[in-house]
């Protein structure tokens, strides 16, 4: 596999190196499961082809070929030329299909795994998903510590699958335990999964987005990569405006529903005292409840933020005890309609819900 350099889209700090699973093909910083199809030197090919015929009917020199020239023009206008169709793409969570809808604009559209209000943990696959990941040429995830439901199916895709949490310039944070965090080592992997919560991580994935997609699709290569550029320059700006937001409330303590967030709360330096839940898709035990209570009762958090895809139940219980206000985050986008936007309305959301609740001081 040919190195692909990450360096030419707009980089706007100092990255770190990713490291890669060895069980990983690496080709260049971009992460490949073993056996891949070679699906993509094959449409090439058929590409040019389709390309130099175009060009000699279009020239108009040929007498003969005059007449077939309205047939391949009609093709082009409704889009079913082969030379022109960005290859089949999967995105799993709706933040990822964000980002690679964004670097796909003109070319296609990627196709999404995860829709709706479903959480990103207790996930199954469904035959119609079993489909779309066979369909698939070129899969976008974060990684086997958050799709663990795909571990099976993927050995037996054809496609490229990009790991974006090992992408080069992705920085990682542990997962935290003890305290208000809990004590469930197993809950998620050694390294949290929720990278996408950090723009400066969402800018280091679109390169490698955009790398993966020029590399698997050449003839859209350079609108990947300017699609990529300018996508980065509105990160950083989203970036700067929710470092803003956040400014006046960075000491402010507050409890999560999950512990999502430690990407967004480095980023930010923000204070978050701890989650309700160690493992979402498990309940709460009384003992921890109790001790959550009392954490509220001492003033050790101002705020407590629920998730829109898990019943509000739990938080009922703590709320009417302890009179906490209560706020809504949604890592995922879950209330969101997926597309290019939702990115940076799923980071705005949060930055607006955290500023709203714990600006009010008692
Ligand atoms: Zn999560």
């Amino acid at each position: 596999m040919s190195v692909t350099n990450f360096g030419d889209i707009g980089k706007t700090d100092g990255q770190t190196e990713a490291k890669f699973h060895t069980n990983k093909v690496n080709a260049g910083g971009l992460v490949f499961l073993p056996a891949v199809a070679s699906r993509f030197a094959l449409q090439g090919t058929v590409g040019d082809d389709v390309h130099a015929t175009m060009a000699r009917i279009a020239s108009g020199k040929d007498g003969i070929m005059m007449g077939l020239r309205a047939v391949f023009l009609s093709l082009i206008l409704f889009g079913i030329c082969p030379a022109n169709a960005a290859p089949q793409v999967l995105a799993t969570l709706k933040p990822v299909h964000s980002l690679v809808a964004a670097v796909m604009a003109g070319a296609g559209s990627p196709e999404l795994l995860i829709g709706g209000a479903l959480s990103e943990h207790s996930y199954e696959l469904k035959p119609s998903d079993a489909r779309k990941l066979q369909a698939a040429a070129l899969i976008f995830e974060i990684g086997p510590d958050m799709e663990t439901y795909l571990s099976g199916a993927l050995s037996s895709a054809r496609a490229k699958v990009v790991v974006l949490e090992e992408a080069p310039g992705v920085r990682r944070q542990p997962a935290r335990h003890g305290g208000l965090w809990g004590e469930d080592e197993d809950a998620h992997g050694p390294s949290d999964p929720h990278v996408w919560l950090d723009p400066q991580n969402a800018i280091a994935m679109t390169r490698a987005i955009a790398e993966a997609l020029a590399h698997s699709d050449p003839e859209h290569a350079a609108l990947y990569r300017a699609n990529a550029a300018k996508r980065i320059t509105e990160l950083a700006s989203l970036d700067q405006e929710i470092a803003a937001t956040l400014a006046p409330v960075r000491t402010q303590p507050y409890l999560v529903f999950h512990d999502a967030y430690h990407y967004f709360e480095a980023r930010y330096g923000l204070s978050a005292a701890g989650a309700i839940t160690v493992s979402p898709e498990r309940p709460v035990g009384a003992r921890r409840i109790a001790a959550l209570r009392e954490a509220v009762l001492q003033g050790k958090a101002v705020c407590l933020f629920r998730e829109p895809q898990f019943p509000p139940k739990l938080i009922e219980t703590l709320d009417a005890d302890t009179k906490i206000r209560v706020g809504v985050l949604d890592p995922l986008g879950a209330e969101l309609a997926p597309g290019p936007t939702l990115y940076p309305t799923l980071m705005r959301h949060l930055a607006q819900s955290l500023a709203g609740c714990l600006r009010k001081n008692r």
